[in-house]
């Protein structure tokens, strides 16, 4: 049995923010992800500003693809305007390992399956042992499964499902372009060049909406990989896209059950407007990784302010999971 004083389970955003807190302060931390990293991860890989200063991101030291886009160009409904916002665009498979081999923790290639507390220490697969557990490995996590699943049960209308592919590509149009609700579609669809000839191109929508709507993710992938063709940004490509699903930002009030936390999209929080989850990742990671080292509270109130408690942003919900649904939710939260 190895012993640590906390145990990542999870090393994407969310692990190695949190693990590189800890081990900077002479913490004995280990991160346990169940795949070899580097590793892909489904990601458009647009980061923001604040992620970037989150990080203390040195970009010129960076030694992989980084992008810049000046601004954005979004399309909704046959109408084409740029949005002024500066961002910038990463592979996820070069930054997860960049940002878990810079944490300075010990890496464990372990798939967690059973986590058990016994006297006050977790156990986990009769292998680790620790007093603190930090779950921070994305929407399946064992650790929300194993302590947070019924103090804090996904809010269904918030789940959003997937399909996408990244690829060497050699784009000619070096802006990033997003499209919202294309076809119907509860959701956008993105097209997100990266440096030295990488594309990824994807969608994303409201799982339930879609339901009750009687669409599904492939379809509107179908018309997107179309749009792409008739726009003459990607041409003649034989696409493999995957799918995965996360939870945006509702009812995630408990993420700290006596010494175990959940970070990331463990809780499930990415934001509502654009799904945007490093950001809320990393800066959960740094407060659980604080919540740890200080013994102070463990809240998410300091993670952005896209969440439905404001009012702009119901708007947008109701859009996306109906009147309904957004009546469910924010009564979900308001009562946690
Ligand atoms: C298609 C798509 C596009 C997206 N685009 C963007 C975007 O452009 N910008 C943005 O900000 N957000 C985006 N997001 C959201 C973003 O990817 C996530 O919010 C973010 O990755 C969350 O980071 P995390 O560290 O919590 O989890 P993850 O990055 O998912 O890392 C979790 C880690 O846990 C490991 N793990 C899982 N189960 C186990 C287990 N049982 N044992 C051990 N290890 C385990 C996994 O291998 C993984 O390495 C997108 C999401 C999707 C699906």
């Amino acid at each position: 049995m190895r012993q640590f004083d906390v145990v990542i389970v999870g090393g994407g955003p969310a692990g190695s923010a949190c693990a590189k807190k800890l081990v900077s302060a002479g913490v004995k931390v280990a991160v346990l992800d169940r795949e070899d990293f580097p590793r892909t991860k489904l990601c458009a890989g647009w980061i923001t500003p604040e992620v970037v200063e989150d990080l203390d991101f040195d970009i010129k030291a960076y030694p992989h693809r980084f992008n810049t886009f000046e601004h954005i160009v979004v399309h909704v409904k046959g109408l084409t305007f740029n949005l002024n916002t500066p961002q910038h665009s990463i592979r996820r498979y070069e930054f997860d390992d960049f940002l878990l081999k810079n944490s300075g923790a010990e890496v464990i290639d372990h798939n967690v399956k059973n986590i058990e507390k016994k006297n006050g220490a977790y156990f986990i697969d009769g292998a680790f042992e620790c007093e603190y557990l930090v779950g921070a490995a994305g929407t399946r996590c064992p650790v929300y499964r194993s302590f947070f699943r019924e103090a804090n049960p996904r809010a269904s209308e918030l789940q959003v499902a997937t399909f996408e592919h990244e690829f060497p590509y050699q784009w000619s149009d070096s802006r990033c372009h997003l499209w919202f609700f294309e076809a119907g579609l509860p959701g956008y669809s993105w097209y997100v060049p990266k440096e030295n000839g990488y594309l990824n191109c994807g969608v994303g929508g409201m799982a339930n909406t879609m339901k009750a709507r009687k669409q599904d993710i492939k379809s509107h992938w179908s018309h997107f990989t179309a749009l792409l063709e008739n726009a003459g940004l990607v041409r003649g490509f034989e696409y493999e896209p995957r799918g995965y699903s996360y939870f945006l930002r509702g009812n995630v009030d408990v993420v700290r059950i006596e010494n175990a936390f959940i970070v990331g999209d463990a809780v499930g929080l990415a934001s509502i407007d654009l799904g945007e989850g490093i950001g809320p990742a990393v800066r959960s990671g740094y407060l659980a990784a604080r919540a740890i080292l200080t013994g102070c509270d463990y809240s998410l109130l300091e993670i952005n302010d896209v969440t439905i408690r404001r009012p702009w942003v119901r708007w947008l919900l109701s859009r996306l999971i109906g009147k309904r649904g957004t009546r469910k939710v924010t009564a979900a939260t308001a009562s946690a």
